[in-house]
Formats: C-alpha cells, sequence, structure tokens
C-alpha cells in the first residue's frame, strides 16, 4: 500500500470524529515501506477538549443501568466477532504479530466485553446487617468519573479491552491513548464500541506522542483515574506526577519471567510450554518466560530443545500462513534486543539463534528467535526486561535454590514450574513472590475472568480481569436508612 492509499483516521471525541492539523504515520513493522495509516497527533489544546468531553460523557453514563451499559458491551463483542479477519489484518499490518496471534487477539478481546458485559446483570452491591432492626443497610458502587486508560503496543486491542470494559461497566467515561506504533487498531476498538450505541463522550480517544502529550494528559480537574500498562520509566513518572493527586492509578509494568524445570518434568511437553511462553509474539509478552531455570541433570536437553524450537520457527510478514514469528514492533525495538544478547555475548553468554530470511530482514524489523547458554545470574540479560524473542539458561541444583534465584528479581509478574512432584509444586506456589503463578503450564496465557497483577516492581497493588478488576473502577458507598421507626424485620 502506498501512502496515497492509507487511511487517514480520526479520533473519537464526544461522540464525533475529529482530526488535527497534524498527523503521525503508522508502518507496518514486517515492511516499513508500508504505510497502514496516518492518525492525529493531537496538542495540548485537543487532549484538554477530550477531557472536556468526557466529562460530559460522564454525567450521562453514571446515570444509565449496568444492564443497560452491559448490553452496549454484549453488542460491540458481537460486532468484534463479526469483523474479526478484518481486525486481525489490521492489527497483524500495525504491529507485527501473526495472523494466528492477532485472531487469538481480537477473541480475547471480544471475551472481556463480553464478560464484563454479563457481569451488567450480577450483584451491584450488598445487604448489611444493623444493629436496629428499623434500619437497613447497604454498600452500593459508584463510579469513580473520567478514567484514563494508557495503553502499550504489544497487545494493541486486547489491552485496552481490558480496561475499557470494566471501566464502562462500573459507569466511567473513558479516555483511551494507545502507544503510537499501535493506534489504529484502538480506533477500531472505539468505532466497534460506538457502533454498538455507546453514548457520545463516553468512550474517547487521543493519539500522540506520549513523551509530549504526558503532561497534558493529567492535566484535567475531571481526571479521576488512571489505568496504565507499560514500562516501570513511564509508570513510576505517572506515580510521581500523580502522588499528590486525587487520582487513582494501576499500572502493570515490566516483568521478568523464569520458568524453573525440575529433573522429573514431563521434558518433551516443558519444552514445547517454555518455547511457546518465550517466542510467541516474537518474546513482545509481559508475560513471557524470559529466564529459563534447569535441574542441572536435563540442563543440556533442555538447552538442545529451546535451540531446536528456535531454529524451527519462520519469520516473516504476519500476513503470510507460512509464518511462525512476526517482526517486532519498530526498528527501536529491533535495535534494543540486538544489543541487549550482543552485550550478553561481550558478558561472556553464548547466543544460538534461529534464521531470518535474507529478503525479509532488508526492510522489516525481525530478531531471530535466541537462546543464551553459559548466563550467569549477575548478568544483565539475566536482570533485565528485553522485551524480545531471547531466552536465556541457567542451571540450578535444589528447588531451594531455584526460588532463590527466581525471587531475587526486584519484577514479580509471572512464574512457572514444570515438575511431576505435588510437593514442589506447591512449596513454589507458596513461595514464589509473583502475581501469576502457573504450574506444567506457560507463564503467559491468563484467561479474562482470572484476577491479573504482578507484585515488586511489576504492578501497583491492583488487579486488572475478573471480579477484582472492576475494584479499580468504582468506589463503594455505604448506606443506613432508617424509613420508619417499627421494625423492618
Ligand atoms: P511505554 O513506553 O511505557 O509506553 C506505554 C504507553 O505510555 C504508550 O501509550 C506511550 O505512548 C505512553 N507514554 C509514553 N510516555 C508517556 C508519558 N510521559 N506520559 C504518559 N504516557 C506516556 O511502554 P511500551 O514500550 O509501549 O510497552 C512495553 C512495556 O510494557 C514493557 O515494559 C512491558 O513489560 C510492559 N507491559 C506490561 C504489561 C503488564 O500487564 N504488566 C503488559 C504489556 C506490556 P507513546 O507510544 O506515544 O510513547
Amino acid at each position: 500500500m502506498t501512502s496515497s492509499t492509507a487511511p487517514v483516521l480520526r479520533n473519537l471525541v464526544g461522540g464525533t470524529w475529529r482530526s488535527t492539523a497534524e498527523t503521525l504515520e503508522v508502518r507496518n513493522p514486517a515492511d516499513a515501506r508500508e504505510l497502514v495509516a496516518t492518525v492525529p497527533s493531537m496538542d495540548a489544546a485537543a487532549v484538554h477538549a477530550v477531557f472536556d468531553a468526557a466529562e460530559r460523557g460522564a454525567a450521562i453514563w453514571r446515570d444509565t443501568t449496568p444492564i443497560d451499559r452491559g448490553r452496549v458491551l454484549l453488542r460491540a463483542a458481537a460486532l468484534m466477532r463479526e469483523q474479526r479477519e478484518e481486525l486481525a489484518r489490521t492489527l497483524t499490518r500495525e504491529m507485527g504479530k501473526t495472523l494466528a496471534e492477532a485472531t487469538g487477539e481480537v477473541a480475547k478481546a471480544a471475551d472481556f466485553l463480553e464478560y464484563y458485559g454479563g457481569l451488567g446483570r450480577d450483584e451491584q452491591g450488598n445487604l448489611l446487617s444493623h444493629e436496629n432492626p428499623a434500619v437497613m443497610a447497604w454498600a452500593k458502587h459508584e463510579p469513580l468519573g473520567v478514567v484514563l486508560a494508557i495503553t502499550p503496543w504489544n497487545d494493541p486491542l486486547l489491552t485496552p479491552a481490558r480496561k475499557i470494559a470494566p471501566a464502562l461497566l462500573a459507569g466511567n467515561s473513558v479516555v483511551l491513548k494507545p502507544a503510537s506504533y499501535t493506534p489504529v487498531i484502538a480506533i477500531e476498538l472505539a468505532r466497534v464500541l460506538h457502533e454498538a450505541g455507546l453514548p457520545a463522550g463516553v468512550l474517547n480517544t487521543i493519539t500522540g506522542s506520549g513523551s509530549v502529550i504526558g503532561d497534558a494528559l493529567l492535566d484535567h480537574p475531571a481526571l479521576r483515574a488512571v489505568s496504565f500498562t507499560g514500562s516501570n520509566e513511564v509508570g513510576d513518572s505517572l506515580k510521581a506526577s500523580l502522588a499528590a493527586r486525587e487520582v487513582r492509578l494501576l499500572a502493570e509494568l515490566g516483568g521478568k519471567n523464569a520458568a524453573v524445570v525440575l529433573a522429573d518434568a514431563d521434558l518433551e511437553d516443558c519444552i514445547a510450554t517454555i518455547a511457546a511462553a518465550a517466542f510467541a509474539q516474537a518474546g513482545q509478552r509481559c508475560t513471557a518466560t524470559s529466564r529459563v531455570l534447569v535441574q542441572r541433570s536435563v540442563l543440556e536437553q533442555v538447552e538442545r530443545g529451546l535451540v531446536e524450537a528456535a531454529r524451527a520457527h519462520v519469520l516473516g510478514s504476519g500476513l503470510d500462513s507460512q509464518t511462525s514469528m512476526g517482526p517486532v514492533v519498530s526498528p527501536a525495538q529491533r535495535d534494543s534486543v540486538t544489543a541487549f544478547v550482543e552485550r550478553a555475548v561481550a558478558d561472556g553468554a553464548v547466543a544460538t539463534t534461529g534464521n531470518i530470511p535474507p529478503d525479509a530482514s532488508e526492510h522489516g524489523c525481525f530478531v531471530a528467535p535466541t537462546v543464551l547458554t553459559e548466563v550467569t545470574t549477575s548478568m544483565e540479560i539475566w536482570t533485565d526486561e528485553v522485551f524480545g524473542p531471547v531466552v536465556a539458561l541457567v542451571a540450578f541444583d535444589t528447588l531451594d535454590e531455584a526460588i532463590d534465584l527466581l525471587n531475587a528479581s526486584h519484577y514479580g509478574l509471572a512464574a512457572a514450574i514444570y515438575t511431576s512432584d505435588l510437593n514442589a509444586a506447591h512449596t513454589f506456589v507458596a513461595r514464589a513472590d509473583v502475581g501469576q503463578v502457573a504450574v506444567n503450564l506457560p507463564t503467559s496465557g491468563w484467561d479474562v475472568h482470572m484476577p491479573f497483577g504482578g507484585f515488586k516492581s511489576s504492578g501497583s497493588g491492583h488487579k486488572e480481569q475478573g471480579l477484582e478488576g472492576l475494584e479499580f473502577y468504582r468506589r463503594t458507598k455505604t448506606v443506613a436508612l432508617r424509613a420508619r421507626t417499627r421494625s423492618l424485620v
């Protein structure tokens, strides 16, 4: 596609589609010559106007019933499923992941809309007992007002849906600021919700560089909560900026997720599971396995299996049915991941890689899947998040040692153990200092109804997903009512 045929997209603001004079280009990471679309590049004044619209939207939406809010979410889920092929192609062209991965993401985004939409008919509070029999008391949930969702590029449809669905069900209006590499699918999500009947101003989108409009995003007095997923660097800056304000912050941040392989594991199954968790989406998942701790007696077997899995990958455009691994999202991400591997090798690690077809790398952002051995636990490759298709192996002797190595990280997002020993599995579950623990399963892939979120510097103490995921987006008002002087019981 040439620039003349690429769509010029607009933002949803107060129920209408708005453009700006300045625009941002979105390019296909599999072939940078392809312009996918242009989107508005908003400035501070435009951002302020979006929050004005969201404030008006919040005033309308809070007076609707959860049942009606749920209906809109359920209609949006149905539309998304009808349009899944086109949405998946857009996602792949913009972000790079394979069509199969993108199709799975569309389905999961629809699951979020459906799950929270269904909760519109669930309990909305609870009846409380009271010492005085003439008093009826209850706790009811209320929306917060205007919620800002700031999302990264790695799951550019799923992550906005994970935030927007509970926020809307709870009765808030939302301003969505997607990552600048992947705004197109986020605008598509807004279109689907708009077509499903969301009133004007209830969902609004902002596109523009986060580092330029970051202050303006937090400026508006109507802002009540920020739900952020992204890097620790930006998460920490949001924490600092909001510290003195009555604005809630949910922050889902980085990870350095470990898989622990005990010698009694089903090695064939565990190697396939770890390889999938390390290399799917070219390793660009916050829950991707990036550290593999292997009991010494099976180290060689696990190394060999992961190298075979890396070499088996076919890299190319995610739209090509032969491709099993797409590009990483951008030239900057490619250079960052490549530099991590180069520094690891300079530190003494040994890298074994899969293959990038020469014609693919000329215009695409490809990184070969890489297995690093001879790694020590003081190396940067062991301690720092890479966010690419790179996995590092270290040997251990006892389960205690493995758990200590797992917990030595300042991150605490996800971990997995592979074993046939139930006692070992229970010990690991009890002692792993991470928000998500898997046994004989991948570190990634947590269903929409399962609470999700990291401990330590991977998170902010709030969970997303499931019933717990609703809590961030609402407050509880406790009511005691004495309607008459006689007993109500
Ligand atoms: P990022 O650089 O922090 O960007 C995330 C979002 O923040 C983008 O929308 C970005 O906009 C925006 N942003 C940048 N600077 C900002 C500022 N000063 N104020 C407000 N917003 C700002 O992260 P990323 O590189 O997109 O994503 C990768 C990171 O996300 C990794 O660390 C990964 O582990 C983490 N992640 C965590 C989870 C989880 O659930 N724990 C899930 C997925 C990803 P621009 O794109 O315009 O800069």
